[in-house]
């Protein structure tokens, strides 16, 4: 019988899914993801958690005991240092295994493959055979699976680049016809971390919200990373988080060519990089005064009419600064 595989629906599932499914399908295992975000994992992540752990971190820590309660033999945690070279991921991600090991009893054996890229070393395919070795014996097998692994990642960020976001690539990849009714007239770059915006529970369906008050939605993932860069080459100085650079870069980018109505940020409550990065964002977006910037704090408290309300004002004043509507 094939071993089950426990991918918990939280964090950096979001960023890459699709290929950590390939890789261990390759390998004979079967993949289960945790459930939905619902009010149960959260209580689970925030009762087991400290709390000054991010919002992300306490939900991610509920999707493993959701795993755990469904009697998988394995939870892929990996231990994420860098997924490019020069840059880091946020230290969370380094310690997330030890954390989720010190926080929850009688897990299943923790999968805590290192990805390391910063130095673009040998490393990575040291950690790869490690991790497929637990599966199959023959090596080759573990490189076909990595390289099937590399190939529906480029895939999986393909169909993001068209328009799709993480949750609507990842259905359209296992088969679904998914349609994308992003075509509103009032255009909206939403700056945030995959995890903050794709969890529908944590941050109410934000980009379905903002498609359905007629706003063609950009999400980071669907930015060339041309675009991102050439944002970056404006910036004073640059963020070495990954996902702070893409941010700011994309903020920075939309701000020179003035090519949206609006920007939101969304942050989680207790993220110290967001602090930063959000900040940084809305002064720049300030000092020009072009483009309205608004930001959005989220916590594990969060009410779905506070998020709307303020969604929908932002959307008034777009419309307003349109001529669309006259208040
Ligand atoms: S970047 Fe922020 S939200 Fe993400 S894991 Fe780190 S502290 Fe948490």
């Amino acid at each position: 019988m094939s071993k089950k595989v426990g991918i918990p629906k939280a964090l950096l599932y979001y960023n890459f899914y699709p290929a950590w499914k390939v890789f261990f399908n390759e390998l004979g295992a079967e993949v289960i993801t945790s459930g939905n975000t619902c009010k149960k994992i959260i209580d689970d992540g925030v009762k087991s958690c400290v709390d000054e752990a991010c919002l992300p971190v306490k939900v991610f820590v509920g999707h493993v005991i959701d795993l755990k309660e469904k009697g998988v033999d394995y939870i892929f945690i990996p231990r994420i240092v860098s997924i490019e070279p020069k840059k880091y991921l946020c230290a969370k991600f380094l310690g997330l295994p030890d954390m989720v090991k010190c926080l929850v009893p009688d897990l299943p054996e923790i999968i805590d493959t290192k990805i390391d890229l910063y130095k673009n070393d040998k490393s990575l395919m040291r950690e790869i055979v490690r991790t497929g070795k637990k599966f199959v014996s023959d090596k080759a097998k573990i490189y076909m699976g990595y390289y099937k692994a590399l190939e529906m990642q480029n895939k999986f960020e393909g169909i993001m680049k068209m328009g799709f976001s993480p949750n609507e690539a990842i259905k359209s990849l296992e088969g679904e016809d998914v349609k994308v009714i992003n075509n509103g007239n009032l255009k909206i770059a939403l700056l945030a971390h995959s995890y903050d915006i794709m969890d529908d529970y944590i941050c109410m369906g934000i980009v379905d919200r903002l498609r359905e008050m007629g706003a063609f939605v950009y999400t980071i993932e669907m930015i060339e990373k041309n675009k991102i860069e050439m944002g970056v080459r404006k910036l004073p100085k640059d963020s070495f988080w990954t996902y702070g650079h893409d941010i700011l870069g994309a903020g920075q980018y939309f701000l020179d060519n003035k090519n949206v109505d609006g920007v939101i940020t969304v942050s989680a409550f207790g993220c110290g990089p967001d602090s930063l990065i959000e900040d940084l964002l809305e002064r720049y977006y300030k000092r020009d005064g072009k483009i309205p910037f608004m930001s959005l704090t989220i916590d594990e408290h969060t009410g779905e009419a506070g998020i709307l309300t303020r969604l929908e004002a932002f959307m008034d004043l777009l419309r307003w600064k349109k001529g669309e509507i006259v208040i």
